[in-house]
């Protein structure tokens, strides 16, 4: 484990700065519509378009390709303060920052980087990246759609699940298998643009939580696609994907960081002012002890969460330390807000309050981008390799 690295404790003015926008942004375009949106499962597609005008669709892309060319400490403060507010609009501006953006920014050609990026980073189209399917989830080098070279292209067939903007997303990136069944080689990436014929989406999910972030099958039927759309070399797309993954988790680790910080914040403000034996209940130690647990735990996540940032920004491999921030900050949230419904009591179940949201946003975080199992199979295999 790297133990050079020192992380500095104080917020900086770019991130002071991005806090203080997503907040005023928050309170203003997202705060009024999110109930809405979550109770009629609304994918609110305008809102990421003008997120695209403040640089949050293009956190990490550079400044060449239109992006606002920040690093990941400014990208988890832009996740988590999203997060903070809905959930829904974290999850899917991380899937089109850190995964579909990303893939193409990491392995992409000069050409593709220059048709795709800007279009994707200013907002005005919305990426997608497809690996699940629906019978390889957590084993999804066993995946079964493929790709099959003729010529000049590639010929898809099969179906993506669970894909974060699987119907409004402009452009795709996907992982299909163009070599030999479970060969960890035999994997490709490709961009994929909406309106190639032989691609379309199939259902969209009816979900507990994440409601308001768009969910959705990847069909592709004799779908054709050229050459000069696969990202790098035939048979790097699985080792690419997990590469990505690695940035992806902490792009939910700062999702649920944010769902966290949101969950304890409503906690102990209604803690202070619902009264119960003539007392505000935080006045009772059970409820005190409650709030000390949650606090120290969203510490700790944010600690982890920063320092696979920080590694991440000086190039060091964070398979280990992105996986261990995902799954203790991800089982956090849903343990945070748990404890906020319980503090609310009644009200905590009820729409009317902000903690029931909290809590069925919170478990997608243990389960997307690898769930707290697959989180275990990767820290203990470093460990023990
Ligand atoms: C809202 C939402 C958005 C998503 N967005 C995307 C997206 O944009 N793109 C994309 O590609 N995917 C996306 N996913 C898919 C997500 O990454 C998968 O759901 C996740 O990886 C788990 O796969 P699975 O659902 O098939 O579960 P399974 O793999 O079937 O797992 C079922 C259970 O078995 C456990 N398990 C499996 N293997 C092991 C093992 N080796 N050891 C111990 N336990 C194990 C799991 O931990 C889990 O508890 C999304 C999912 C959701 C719900």
């Amino acid at each position: 484990m790297e133990t050079e690295s020192a992380i500095s404790f104080t917020e900086t003015e770019n991130q002071r700065l991005i806090s203080q926008m997503i907040r005023d942004f928050g309170a203003r375009e997202i705060r009024p519509k999110m109930m809405e949106w979550d109770e009629s499962q609304f994918f609110p597609i305008d809102l990421f378009h003008q997120m695209g005008k403040l640089g949050l669709m293009g956190v990490l892309v550079p400044e060449e390709y239109e992006g606002a060319g920040f690093g990941y400490l400014e990208y988890i403060t832009a996740i988590s303060e999203i997060a903070k507010i809905d959930g829904s609009i974290g999850l899917s501006m991380a899937a089109h920052n850190s995964l579909c953006s990303n893939h193409i920014l990491q392995f992409g050609n000069e050409e593709q980087k220059q048709k795709y990026l800007p279009r994707l980073a200013t907002g005005n189209w919305i990426g997608s990246w497809g690996l699940t399917e629906p019978n390889t989830g957590s084993d999804s080098g066993n995946m079964k759609t493929t790709g099959i070279r003729a010529d000049d292209y590639y010929m898809l067939n099969g179906a993506k699940n669970f894909i974060t903007h699987g119907k409004s997303g402009n452009v795709a990136v996907v992982i299909v298998r163009t070599g030999e069944a479970g060969d960890s080689r035999g994997m490709t990436a490709f961009i994929v643009e909406k309106g190639t014929p032989g691609f379309s989406s199939g259902k969209k999910e009816n979900k507990l939580g994440m409601r308001a972030s768009e969910t959705a099958e990847l069909i592709f039927s004799d779908c054709r696609i050229h050459a000069s759309q696969r990202l790098g070399k035939e048979g790097e797309g699985f080792i690419q994907a997990m590469k990505v993954l690695d940035g992806g988790r902490i792009s939910i680790a700062a999702l649920s960081l944010g769902i966290a910080m949101g969950a304890y914040e409503a906690a102990l403000a209604y803690s202070k002012e619902r009264h119960q034996f003539n007392q505000p209940i935080s006045k009772f130690q059970g409820i005190a002890f409650k709030l000390a647990d949650m606090a120290t735990k969203i510490e700790a996540a944010r600690l982890l969460t920063f320092r696979a940032g920080d590694l991440k920004n000086k190039g060091i491999d964070v398979t280990r330390e992105s996986a261990m921030a995902k799954l203790f900050a991800s089982e956090t949230a849903v343990e945070v807000a748990n404890e906020a419904v319980q503090i609310f009591g009644g009200y905590g179940y009820t729409k009317d309050f902000p903690a029931e949201k909290y809590y069925r946003d919170a478990k997608l975080c243990t389960i997307g981008e690898g769930t707290s199992e697959i989180q275990k199979l990767v820290i203990s295999r470093s460990i023990l390799r």
